[in-house]
């Protein structure tokens, strides 16, 4: 039997200080560059650098923001998390390693986007394992700052305003929530200088949002979007699943089944025209007022580009959201809707 001398992936840089982060990325960044004017691999682990253009996973035109022009510069892709990290947020870390050589998750529960009353206190904060869990995959730099190192002078003065699409839905039950979150990821993207940053479309409003802010302050950064991850139940993975008993997980399936009987009703009409999104609410709403411990928030079918609900004659691939409190935990959900008369999949 032989002993195999591939090196194991060395466990991730946990750095609390931006001074720090900010001097460890020059680093890799001209080691990436001179391994590459070598002819070698650009990845600081090893990992081969993709060149290729970030986009969206849905197709969906949204991608946003620059391509890097200088090809051969290493590049680097961040993968903002709140930590607890699950197979979605994983799926986001190896989408960033094949767009970049040097990929950065930051680990950070952002008290700006949290309001009063919320979850800020309780939120899972499981750092030992997610740095586990991000050696697994190879990554080299996690980026988990204190509250302190991100808001020195204390809450931010000076804010992201998420405009008239953050006020609904998500930002109608959350007030300040989006204004907080695009605050922070501007933060990120500044501090750590990157060229991609992934994010998951399972927050659907917030990677709009993201994408807005990007287009409309011209950030030099492309906005790479990773499709949901689900339980085979189709439940949506989420940091606050673990808050659920096994009653309301499985109460909580409701929320796909819904979007995916949306779905079929919007595919149904397949030989002609789709029956349209109101048919699409009333399926969905079939299913989820059926299970008692769910208690609906919304249910809206969106323009992709607007974010504003679509009009019942709408043509086009519009998206379903939903929020639900599921007993104390509050879930949210989404799917393309396939308005044309082609068959739609849940992602
Ligand atoms: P969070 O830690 O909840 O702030 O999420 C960090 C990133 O992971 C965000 O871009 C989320 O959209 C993404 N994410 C969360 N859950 C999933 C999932 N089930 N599938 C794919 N991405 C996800």
């Amino acid at each position: 039997m032989t002993t195999s001398n591939r090196a194991q992936p060395r466990a991730p840089q946990v750095i609390g200080s931006i001074v720090e982060l900010r001097r460890l990325l020059a680093e890799a960044r001209q080691q990436a560059s001179a391994r590459t004017a070598l002819g070698g691999p650009a990845g600081p682990a090893g990992l081969a650098g993709s060149a290729g253009r970030a986009g969206s996973a849905d197709g969906d035109g949204s991608d946003v923001g620059r391509t890097d022009g200088a090809s051969d510069a290493p590049r680097v892709v961040l993968v903002p998390t709140m930590g607890a990290l699950h197979a979605g947020h994983l799926s986001l870390v190896a989408r960033a390693q094949e767009l970049g050589a040097i990929v950065v998750v930051s680990i950070f529960v952002n008290p700006l986007q949290f309001g009063a009353g919320e979850d800020l206190d309780s939120y899972p904060r499981t750092l030992d394992a997610d740095v586990a869990a991000l050696a697994t995959l190879g990554v080299a730099f996690v980026f988990a700052p204190t509250v302190q190192e991100m808001y020195p002078h204390g809450p931010s003065a000076t804010r992201i305003t998420a405009g008239d699409a953050g006020a609904l839905y998500e930002g109608a039950a959350r007030p300040g929530h989006f204004d907080g979150m695009l605050t922070v990821v501007a933060k990120l993207f500044n501090i750590v200088g990157c060229d991609v940053a992934v994010f998951g479309q399972k927050d659907a409003q917030q990677v709009f949002l993201i994408g807005r802010m990007v287009a409309d302050l011209n950030l030099p950064v492309a906005i790479e979007i990773a499709p949901t991850v689900r339980e085979t139940t189709g439940l949506a993975l989420s940091s606050r699943n673990q808050y659920l008993t096994e009653a309301e997980k499985l109460g909580a399936g409701a929320l796909s089944a819904g979007l995916r009987a949306a779905a079929a009703s919007a595919a149904g009409a397949s030989e002609g025209p789709s029956a349209g999104a109101q048919a699409a609410v009333a399926a969905a709403h079939g299913i989820i007022d059926a299970q008692p411990l769910v208690k609906l928030e919304y249910l809206v079918v969106v323009h992709p580009q607007t974010f504003l609900p679509v009009d019942d004659d709408f043509r086009g691939t519009a998206r379903m959201l939903v929020a639900a409190y599921v007993g104390t935990t509050r879930l949210i959900d989404n799917a393309p809707l396939d308005l044309n008369s082609r068959p739609a999949r849940v992602s």
